[in-house]
């Protein structure tokens, strides 16, 4: 199927992605690798046909936080450090083509190595390997010894702090992501302990704004995540240590919350039988309660929350975006809720909320079929069909 004729996608369910209810009997028209219509199967253009009864027709996914460097190994830290470079590159391109196939159609990468990630973004956007959209952050910027200081840059004061950000920016980084406090998967600092200062970050911020950048700010202490929204951060991720006072300022600033749910719990139900370090399990097992707490505070506080699952941290592998999903299924979002966090509310938190993550005239035709009706049971989601990318199929399995 060439990308310049129009295809038609009829017969299907078709959840748009806003959250709306699934409707029936409309075919979606794409051409030139763009959602130019979607009308009554009575009405459909000829074109290329593709049958998807008793199938449901939805947007690609979209993972907020992933990791395309890691490759879920028991210990971050040990493939990175003994690893040749070479390898991790041919490795991400691996995870990035293993996650279009899974229906992940858009990631963010939100720390990498020496920007292999980079690379692997633009090797997809010059059509030489088949894999997502990637928006890529390059290297995290930390404080001296800080969270991530294996793969971030460190920083230490506002001016530094800005140079970071420049550095980013002049590898070709989509976004800045920084670390406003402790985490689970660096040995010696803790989750609960305040890193970047404000003026750091607020140095940081500004200087991606000026370059018309959104950023992320890993924090898990409410100090951290107090002072990353007063920065003015784009998103929160993780959000372990919520509290009423930041999810009703994240509520009126529009600040975004990625839960990353399964990265903890991945770690803990791994545990140090599957060779996870020590640190890493403790702190998980400290951090689940108040990071379920936390998922439901702003759930219930209408924080926009989109999907993202910190994909190669241990255990927590590359492809299906299904187990965020269902974790924050499980922890209240109704089916059509937590499609809406992985759809619209992910591609809004990514800047690209005009580009992917709908079905309406104008989209990208980042698409996926899935067997069955993922609204009413998510589990759906895993039985794909169909998986588009800009109108090309990444992957077609026809019968069955
Ligand atoms: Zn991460």
């Amino acid at each position: 199927m060439a990308n310049t004729e129009t295809l038609v996608l009829s017969g299907a369910r078709i959840i748009d992605g806003t959250g709306a209810e699934p409707v029936r009997g409309r075919s979606v028209v794409v051409e030139n690798g763009i959602i130019t219509a979607v009308v009554d199967d009575a009405r459909a253009p000829r074109g290329s046909g593709v049958d998807l009864a008793g199938h449901t027709l939805l947007p690609g996914l979209i993972n907020c936080h992933v990791h395309l460097c890691l490759g879920a190994e028991p210990d971050p830290v040990l493939p990175l450090r003994e690893e040749p470079l070479a390898m991790t590159a041919i490795k991400a391109l691996l995870r990035a083509r293993q996650t279009a196939e899974a229906g992940v159609t858009t990631v963010r990468d939100l720390g990498g190595r020496d920007y292999v990630e980079i690379a692997v973004r633009r090797a997809i956007q010059d059509g030489l390997v088949t894999g997502p959209r990637i928006v890529a952050a390059g290297r995290p910027v930390c404080m001296t010894g800080g969270h991530g200081h294996w793969l971030a840059r460190e920083a230490d004061g506002p001016d530094d702090a800005r140079k970071a950000v420049r550095e980013q920016l002049k590898a070709g980084a989509d976004v800045i992501k920084i670390i406003a406090t402790g985490g689970v998967l660096t040995p010696g600092v803790e989750p609960g302990s305040p890193q970047l200062t404000l003026d750091e970050m607020r140095a940081a911020i500004e200087e991606a704004r000026k370059a018309g950048r959104r950023t992320a700010a890993h924090a898990m202490a409410a100090s951290g995540i107090g002072d990353a929204i007063a920065a003015g951060i784009t998103s929160i991720e993780h959000g372990i240590y919520l509290t009423d006072e930041i999810v009703a300022r994240m509520r009126r600033d529009g600040t975004f919350l990625v839960p990353t749910l399964n990265a903890p719990a991945a770690i803990a139900t791994g545990g140090l039988a599957a060779g996870i370090p020590e640190y890493a399990v403790r702190k998980s097992e400290v951090v689940i309660p108040p990071h379920v707490a936390s998922f439901q505070l702003a759930h219930r506080a209408g924080v926009r929350i989109a999907a993202g699952a910190d994909s190669g941290t241990p255990l927590n592998f590359h492809g299906s975006l299904l187990p965020e999903l269902e974790l924050m299924s499980k922890y209240g979002m109704t089916p059509l809720e937590a499609i809406r966090s992985a759809t619209v509310t992910a591609a809004d938190c990514l800047g690209l909320g005009s580009v992917t993550g709908r079905i309406a005239p104008g989209y990208a035709a980042d698409l996926i079929a899935v067997a069955g009706d993922p609204a009413e049971r998510l589990s759906a989601l895993a039985d794909l069909r169909l998986v588009l990318i800009n109108g090309r199929p990444v992957r077609r399995d026809d019968g069955g």
